[in-house]
């Protein structure tokens, strides 16, 4: 045994004497700066005004609200100590958003697949999603999703990213388009246990299925345990009855029946109406996307002086300007078609109102003029100028879709237990709709985006995308 040894073997002690100490001076429980640094992660609104969006929908005048690790721990209960607190007085806080029927930019291989071949084209996953957070958009329904969808969504949960819940949706179709293709009931059957395998808790039906497919789809989903979102496929027209089998579950555009009817009266939207009830089939009236095309069918003005298209990517700001097909294709026939449309729609809000099935709302965010977040607060709009109260058109954008898609336990309503996903506003929404674009903050997941944070990440995004602008032309998209 030598000196060096001995030298060696107590400074080892003298060390592990000292992580031992450290360690227990660190975990001393009582040390009240250390519970107050802790406690910076509770947030506590004070004297807010809470419109729950419960089934009674009591408003909670002047309340205090705790979120504590993610959810909403209390509603006018005792404050704890070292709280970050955040004045309510004189705003509202509503649950936050969810937006039915959106296409998620993502990652895409614009090329031929080929062996090692990933994407070719990358979509930023934050710059996607802050629209949506900026509006309060806290939950999205992604009605045409791909494996980069599942990434998205992965990033999200890591904490890589702060973005919106997202429910993802397989489409399939009849013929060749960005779904599985199927033509008859064995297929149409494997093709839903496929997309359960691959982790799907949705199926999306398409325009070009044939009546046969249609039905096994819709009868394997239900035996899947998955439910139904999509098109009345075109092999129904003159026989929309016929669509209507169990566990048919949402449409989802108002279009989707206006399709079905030449002469597009009060009658058929009741008649419609009348079929979805019986059958228990949601609605999704999508209007402003078909506002949207009313508008592009007659010039691109309105796109190039839209307020909000630089938070849109900019290859696809390209697209919408340079590669519009609503403009390309457009008649006077097309624009008049396009204008019962946008009429019949309404029609068909009032009648599916009237006959009491439910409406959620849902913008087909990601096509031409359609702007991921702030369309949704344009749909509701739309909504309420249709015949729907603002207390309707919330209950569109929150409880009852957190119930169709089944997270009603988690999300939808501002109760205790829910996770934290809240918008706080500055005036009223029951009062005027159009104050649900009034905010003062989101919180997503139970993290608190500031209205200056939201502005300061809504800068930034469109600072970058107006210096990478001149970079992306849609036309050239596969030599990227
Ligand atoms: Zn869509």
């Amino acid at each position: 045994m030598n000196c060096n040894y001995l030298k060696n073997l107590s400074k080892f002690l003298l060390l592990t004497v000292i992580i031992i100490f450290k360690s227990c001076t660190n975990s001393t429980p009582n040390n009240l700066q250390e519970q107050e640094i802790q406690n910076q992660k509770i947030i506590v609104i004070k004297n807010v005004n809470i419109i729950p969006m419960t089934i009674d929908n009591k408003i909670i005048n002047g309340a205090t609200i705790v979120i504590d690790n993610k959810k909403i721990i209390s509603i006018n209960e005792s404050i704890p100590n070292g709280a970050k607190v955040i004045d309510g007085t004189g705003k509202w806080l509503i649950p936050g958003l969810i937006d039915m029927h959106v296409h998620t930019n993502a990652d895409i291989n614009f090329r031929e697949n080929a062996p090692t071949q990933g994407a070719t084209f990358f979509m930023d996953t934050q710059d996607v999603m802050t629209p949506y957070l900026a509006n309060g958009v806290t939950t999205i329904f992604d009605l045409g999703s791909r494996v980069e969808h599942f990434g998205q969504r992965n990033e999200i949960a890591k904490g890589e990213i702060i973005g919106p819940r997202m429910a993802l949706a397989a489409m399939i179709d009849g013929r060749e388009s960005n779904g599985r293709v199927v033509e008859t009931a064995n297929d149409s059957r494997q093709a839903v246990r496929s997309a359960k395998a691959e982790g799907y808790n949705f199926i999306k039906v398409y325009s070009s299925l044939n009546i046969e497919s249609f039905k096994a789809i819709v009868d394997e989903a239900n035996k899947q345990g998955l439910k139904i979102v999509g098109h009345i496929p075109d092999a129904f027209r003159g026989n929309i009855e016929e669509a209507f089998v169990p566990h048919f579950d949402l449409v989802a555009h108002a279009e989707e029946y206006a399709k079905q009817t030449e002469n597009k009266t009060r009658d058929d939207a009741k008649y419609f109406a009348q079929l979805a009830k019986e059958n228990d089939t949601w609605l999704i009236p999508n209007m402003i996307a078909m506002v949207w095309i009313g508008k592009q069918a007659r010039s691109l003005d309105d796109i190039r002086s839209l307020e909000t298209l630089k938070y849109v990517p900019p290859l696809l700001q390209n697209k919408w300007l340079t590669s519009n097909n609503y403009n390309n294709s457009s008649s006077p026939e097309f624009i008049a078609y396009v204008d019962t449309l946008i009429y019949f729609q309404k029609e068909l809000v009032k009648a599916f109102k009237e006959a009491e099935v439910p409406i959620v709302a849902g913008t087909d965010a990601g096509t031409s003029g359609v702007v991921s977040g702030f369309s949704l607060h344009d749909e509701l709009e739309l909504m309420v100028e249709a015949g729907l109260t603002n207390e309707e058109a919330l209950l569109s954008a929150t409880r009852l879709p957190s119930e169709w898609l089944g997270i009603n336990n988690k999300v939808g309503t501002v109760e205790k237990e829910k996770y934290a996903d809240l918008i706080l506003l500055n005036a009223n929404p029951l009062e005027n709709i159009k104050n649900t674009r009034n905010i003062s903050g989101v919180f997503v997941n139970g993290q608190w985006l500031s209205k200056v944070k939201i502005d300061s990440m809504l800068s930034d995004l469109a600072k970058r995308n107006n210096e990478s602008k001149d970079k992306y032309e849609w036309k050239k998209r596969k030599e990227y």
